[in-house]
């Protein structure tokens, strides 16, 4: 087996893997890193990211405002020392990649423009038209071109983390060119491989996202956090799952169902006010707005389209020049998908899975319980987003917790010895190439990847949609406890080396029914409702069982061991939910009932 020496390993080359290499290369050049991904860079999903990135920027805005929207958001269960941190970082990291190239949209007088986001309260979102996480990426991507001590290792799938003696010595790798496995041995090691929308049909994921990084960690030892939360976006296209941006709707969209109304304001977001909007309705958070339209679904107020029931996004009173200036994408986008223009005519959208807000179990430095192993971005719970992430949160947070969990693994490489037990890691290694042959080698296996994963997807949908209750929850983990058994005995057709994708997309397939195990059991444990979690059978929030973060702990043997972890926090108690008016109202509530200044 080839070995490559390194520093540090990164998994993936996306905007967190991208952002932690830089904070490498910058806080020491003589580290060399190893960024291994198993798409070329500026395919990675980052790219997708359309609508911007939060950061306190204005006068009439605070860093407390940006971390009670995020902590509310959230449901509580944040851990509110990361918020406060974050927040803090948010504006320092957004301006340090403008000055890299970021190309931030500006307001007439030369300011960087920000629109309003859903749950945000005020307009903090920092945008670049509807293309933001193309130009963070294209901008993160080209910075760490002048880096010599960044290695990259494109089309590289990782496989297994190695583990020795209590910390992580390194990852190995398909060279999906060749189908070589390689190790790669390092002092440390980070992942930020991205989310796994793709164990769910309908969602605006790109098919790369399949929760690799996850599941190396977990078999790795180490807890999955939060799975049981998964954030549907409220204005998907039907059909294709592409994302609308709720920047369609901070610019001024509105969502109305098939009697032409504004519904939200039925569901605690209202009232309805007139362009500029002061509260929030649209604006809303998106799992309530993704609940409220399996509501509408309910008693009948949805659209019936060729493409199942939807509700529209009306866009037509904001007029060509507005549209073209900042949503010229997602224009593009319904009208190549659906043939509709949104400058003139309503566009069908419908909830869509979007981001899972659980992942693996960091500290606020990007630490991991396993010593040397580092992760950030959506594959990591740090945890800042809770029950339910705020719109544009996620690409800060890629930004500010990438860059410090290169810095931690800095401080790790800094300070540890040399690497451990060459011959255990490389027995290790060797598993790895073991785990390819068996799927290479043929076999009597009965199961292909294609039939097991529409298995998968069909249960996860039915079990863990927007709403979800007991009896189906427990079919789907009955499910995905046996694709768990099956799935070892898929057969693939294609048995070759050379860029052989059946062999990737068999890996990828094992990944998502870790991450879907995770999932369903931490799911069917929280006998609550909360943020993204809503459960028919137990309707409130149950603040007295489960502030606390579940812990999934992988078992080979089957469904994994839960275990809860206290939420930290600082200055945020636990309160109501409120937008709108309700919101408002309580604020005035609060103001008067405190003693009059001096
Ligand atoms: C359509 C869309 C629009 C969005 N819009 C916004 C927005 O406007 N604002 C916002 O804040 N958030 C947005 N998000 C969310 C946000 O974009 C993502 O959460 C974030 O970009 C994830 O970044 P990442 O670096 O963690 O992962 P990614 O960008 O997904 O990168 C993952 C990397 O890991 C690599 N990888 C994965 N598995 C392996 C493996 N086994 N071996 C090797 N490499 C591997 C991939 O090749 C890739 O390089 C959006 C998401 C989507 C899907």
């Amino acid at each position: 087996m080839d070995v490559i020496d390194t520093d540090i390993a990164i998994v993936g080359a996306g905007g967190a893997g991208l952002r932690a290499a830089i904070a490498i290369a910058e806080a020491d050049p003589k580290i060399r890193v190893a960024l291994i991904s198993k798409v070329y860079p500026m395919r990675s999903h980052t790219c997708a990211a359309e609508g911007g990135a939060a950061g306190v920027a204005r006068d009439n805005d605070t860093l407390d405002n940006h971390f009670n929207d995020t902590v509310g958001g959230g449901d509580w269960l944040t851990d509110q020392d990361a918020v406060e941190e974050f927040v803090v970082e948010a504006p320092k990291q957004l301006t340090r990649i403008e000055q890299w190239g970021c190309p931030w949209s500006r307001t007439p007088d030369g300011k960087v423009a920000v629109r309003p986001f859903g749950g945000m309260k005020i307009e903090r979102t920092w945008y670049a038209a509807d293309k933001t996480g193309f130009h963070i990426l294209h901008t993160l991507f080209q910075t760490s071109l002048k880096y010599p001590s960044i290695q990259r290792y494109d089309e590289f799938y990782s496989v297994d983390l190695m583990v020795e003696n209590g910390a992580c010595r390194g990852v190995t790798a398909i060279e999906i060119r060749t189908g070589n496995v390689i190790l790669f041995k390092a002092r440390a090691v980070i992942i930020c491989s991205g989310g796994g929308g793709r164990i769910f049909p309908f969602t605006t994921n790109g098919a790369i996202k399949t929760g690799d990084g996850m599941a190396m960690a977990y078999r790795a030892g180490v807890p999955l956090k939060d799975m049981e939360f998964v954030q549907y976006h409220p204005t998907g296209l039907p059909g294709t799952g592409i994302l609308l941006t709720e920047g369609c709707r901070g610019e001024g969209g509105v969502l109305r169902n098939k009697d032409g109304r504004r519904y939200l304001e039925d569901y605690g977001l209202g009232p309805a006010d007139p362009w500029p909007r002061k509260k929030a309705m649209e604006l809303g958070p998106r799992d309530r707005l993704s609940q409220a339209f399996w509501h509408e679904q309910k008693k009948g107020n949805t659209i019936d389209t060729k493409w199942g029931p939807c509700i529209h996004l009306d866009m037509t009173h904001l007029g060509e020049a507005l549209i073209s200036e900042r949503l010229p994408f997602v224009r593009d986008l319904a009208k190549s998908y659906l043939g509709i223009d949104m400058v003139t005519d309503p566009v069908p959208v419908r909830p869509v899975v979007h981001y899972m807000m659980g992942g693996i179990h960091t500290d606020k430095h990007g630490a991991t319980p396993l010593a040397g192993l580092y992760a950030a971005g959506e594959c990591a719970c740090v945890s800042i987003n809770g029950a339910n992430r705020l719109g544009s949160n996620s690409l800060t947070e890629l930004l500010v917790f990438g860059t410090r969990a290169g810095e931690s693994a800095v401080a790790h490489v800094h300070g540890t010895a040399a690497p451990g037990d060459a011959a255990v890691v490389e027995r290790q290694g060797a598993d790895s190439e073991k785990r390819v042959q068996a799927l290479l080698a043929g076999g009597s296996g009965t199961e292909s990847v294609a039939g097991l994963r529409s298995e998968m997807l069909h249960t996860m949908e039915e079990g863990c949609g927007i709403y979800r209750e007991e009896a189906s929850m427990q079919v789907t983990a009955d499910v995905i406890s046996s694709l768990r058994e099956r799935v070892k005995s898929v057969r693939l057709k294609d048995c070759s080396r050379v860029f052989n994708t059946a062999l990737v997309q068999a890996l990828e397939l094992q990944s998502m029914i870790e991450v879907c195990s995770a999932l369903t059991t931490s799911a069917l444990l929280r006998t609550e409702s909360r943020g993204s979690h809503q459960r028919l059978d137990y309707e409130k929030r149950d603040d007295e069982k489960f502030l606390c973060h579940s812990m999934a702990h992988y078992d080979p043997k089957g469904p994994p061991k839960i275990d809860y972890l206290d939420v930290i926090i600082t200055k945020s108690q636990p309160a109501e939910r409120l937008y709108g008016a309700a919101a408002e109202a309580a604020e005035a509530a609060k103001k008067a009932a405190q003693p009059a200044a001096e």
